[in-house]
C-alpha cells in the first residue's frame, strides 16, 4: 500500500541526521486515517489493511523501502539561541513523490527516543495529537498552506505530563521539515558547505525557478523567496485570527507551510494582544506580534547565508538588510489584501486601510468575536443583521461604521448578493475553537472519539452553512471559555 520512497534527506551527509528506528508501542490501534490524503500521496488505498497501517503508522513496523532518520537542526526559542535541538521525538521515515510530482515528507510525531531527546520521553500525549490533527487538517481547508495529518494512532501507553495521559503518534506530511533552524544548525558550526548543500536542496525542492539565477543572486533571491511566502503565510493567520504560539525558529518552515502546532488556537473575541500558550509568558508570540516575528526569524535566516549572498561581508549584509526591511510594506499590503477582501471589497482605495482598522477597533471595544463578526457582515448590507450585533458587548463603534463601509461598497458596482457571496467565500462559519477541541480531546481520553470525528467532518466545510450544526459555529459560552493551551 505505501508509496515507493524517495530517500532524499538520506542521501545527505551524514551530519545532517541520525539514523533512527521508530521505538515500538505496546498496543497500537489506528484512530484516525486520512484516505483523501493518502490518496493524493499516491497510498494505493484500496489494499488498505488495517492491521498493516497501524504497525506502520505506530512506528512498530518500518514501511518497505523507508531508511528512518531523526533530522539535526537548532533554533532560537523564545529569543534564546540553542544549537542543538533535533527532532527529539519525531523520526522522517523519507519522501514520497505525490500525484503532481511534488516530493512530500512522511514523519511519524512521537515515535520515541532519539539522540536529540535530551530530557524528553520522546513521546507525545493524545490531547496534542488530536489538537494537530483537526487543527492542520482545518487550516487545509481554510486554504493556508501547512503540514497536514495522513493518521493518527493510540500507543496503548501511559505518558506522563506532570499526570499520567494517553499516548498518541501522529503521521505528518510536510512539503519538507526544513526549517530556518536547519540551516542555523550548520551555520552556528561554521560548515559553510553544508549549508550550501541545504540551500541547494532547499532550491531544488521548494524554489526550482531559482536555479536559473546567477550564483552571485541566487541565495538572496532564496530569502526573498521564503521571505515571500512567509509574508503570505503570515497574512492569512492574521486574517483567520490563528496564533500559533511558539514561532520560534525551528518552527519556521522554509517552504512556507504552518508548522508544528503545539499550543495554537484561534482567537474569540478580539483583542491584538492575545495569547494562548502556557509558557509564554511575556506575549512574545501575541496575535500582534506574529508578523515582525517572522521578520526577525527571516533575518535570522539571512545571517546564515550571508557568506553565499556576498563574498564581500559588508556588502552581504547589506543587501540582507535591505531585503529584510523590506517584509515590512510588503506585509501590510499583503494584510490589507486579505482584509478588503474579507470586508468584500475588490477594488483599491485610499481609505481602505482606515476603514478596516476601525472595524477592529469596534470588535475590540465590543469584545465580538473574531470569525463571526466577519462572517455576518454578510446580513447587514442592507439591514443592521441582529446576529451580528448580537456579537458586540457594546455595539456603538460597529453602528458607527457600518454606513462607512455600505458607502464604500457602492463604488464596487456589483449587487449586495455579489457582495454577501464573496465575504461567506473567505471568512469561515467554522473554526476550530478552543473549547470544541478541548472536549473533543476530553472524551478521546476517555476512549470516545465521536466528538473528534464529528468536529472533523464539521471543519472540512468551513465556508458553508451545515444545517443542524450551528453549535459548531458559536463562541464559547463564559463558562466553557479556554484561556490556556499547553503543547
Ligand atoms: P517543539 O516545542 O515541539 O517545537 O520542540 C522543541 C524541541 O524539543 C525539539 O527539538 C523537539 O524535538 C524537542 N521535544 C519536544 N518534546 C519532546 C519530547 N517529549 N521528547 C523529546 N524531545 C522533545
Ligand atoms: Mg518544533
Ligand atoms: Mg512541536
Amino acid at each position: 500500500m505505501f508509496p515507493d520512497f524517495t530517500l532524499r534527506y538520506a542521501r545527505l551527509p551524514a551530519h545532517f541526521y541520525e539514523p533512527f528506528t521508530p521505538v515500538p508501542v505496546a498496543a497500537p490501534r489506528l484512530f484516525a486515517f486520512n484516505r483523501p490524503l493518502a490518496e493524493e500521496l499516491g497510498f494505493d488505498v484500496t489494499a488498505f489493511d488495517e492491521a498493516q497501517a497501524t504497525a506502520w503508522f505506530s512506528g512498530n513496523e518500518v514501511p518497505p523501502g523507508a531508511e528512518p532518520l531523526a533530522q539535526a537542526y537548532a533554533g532560537h526559542q523564545f529569543g534564546g539561541f540553542n544549537p542543538r535541538l533535533g527532532d527529539g521525538r519525531a523520526v522522517l521515515l523519507g519522501e514520497v513523490s505525490d500525484r503532481e510530482g511534488r516530493l512530500r515528507d512522511i514523519q511519524l510525531k512521537g515515535a520515541g527516543r532519539t539522540p536529540f531527546s535530551r530530557g524528553g520521553d520522546g513521546r507525545s500525549p493524545l490531547g496534542p495529537v488530536l489538537r494537530e490533527y483537526l487543527v492542520s487538517e482545518a487550516m487545509h481547508r481554510l486554504g493556508v498552506p501547512t503540514t497536514r495529518a495522513l493518521a493518527a494512532v493510540t500507543s496503548g501507553e501511559r505518558v506522563f505530563r506532570g499526570l499520567p495521559e494517553p499516548g498518541a503518534i501522529l503521521t505528518r506530511v510536510a512539503s519538507s521539515h526544513i526549517r530556518v533552524g536547519t540551516f542555523q544548525y550548520f551555520a552556528a558550526r561554521g560548515d559553510q558547505e553544508a549549508v550550501k548543500t541545504l540551500a541547494d536542496l532547499v532550491i531544488e525542492r521548494h524554489y526550482p525557478s531559482l536555479r536559473e539565477q546567477e550564483e552571485g543572486e541566487r541565495y538572496l533571491a532564496l530569502v526573498a523567496a521564503v521571505q515571500a511566502r512567509q509574508i503570505r503565510l503570515v497574512a492569512q493567520w492574521m486574517g483567520l485570527g490563528f496564533i500559533h504560539g511558539v514561532m520560534n525558529t525551528d518552527n519556521c518552515s522554509i517552504a512556507g507551510e504552518t508548522i508544528d502546532y503545539g499550543p495554537c488556537a484561534f482567537m474569540e473575541a478580539y483583542d491584538p494582544r492575545t495569547v494562548f500558550s502556557s509558557v509564554d509568558d511575556g506575549g512574545r508570540y501575541a496575535y500582534r506580534n506574529q508578523p515582525w516575528i517572522a521578520q526577525w526569524n527571516l533575518a535570522r535566516l539571512a545571517e546564515t547565508l550571508l557568506l553565499l549572498i556576498d563574498a564581500d561581508q559588508e556588502r552581504g549584509i547589506a543587501r540582507a538588510t535591505e531585503l529584510i526591511q523590506a517584509f515590512e510594506p510588503a506585509y501590510e499590503a499583503e494584510w490589507l489584501a486579505v482584509f478588503r477582501a474579507k470586508l468584500g471589497l475588490m477594488t483599491d482605495e485610499e481609505g481602505d486601510r482606515e476603514l478596516v482598522e476601525a472595524l477592529l477597533e469596534a470588535l475590540h471595544a465590543g469584545r465580538a468575536d473574531f470569525t463571526l463578526s466577519f462572517r455576518y457582515l454578510a446580513e447587514a448590507l442592507e439591514a443592521d443583521a441582529p446576529s451580528l450585533l448580537e456579537l458586540f458587548e457594546n455595539d456603538a463603534a460597529l453602528r458607527r461604521w457600518l454606513p462607512r463601509w455600505r458607502e464604500r461598497l457602492t463604488r464596487e458596482g456589483v449587487d449586495a448578493s455579489v457582495i454577501a457571496e464573496r465575504i461567506r467565500a473567505v471568512n469561515p462559519l467554522y473554526i476550530p475553537r478552543n473549547h470544541q477541541v478541548a472536549a473533543a480531546i476530553a472524551a478521546a481520553e476517555d476512549d470516545d472519539f465521536a466528538p473528534f470525528e464529528s468536529l472533523r467532518q464539521v471543519l472540512a466545510e468551513p465556508f458553508a452553512a451545515q444545517p443542524g450544526r450551528d453549535a459548531y459555529a458559536r463562541p464559547a459560552a463564559p463558562a466553557e471559555r479556554v484561556f490556556r493551551t499547553f503543547c
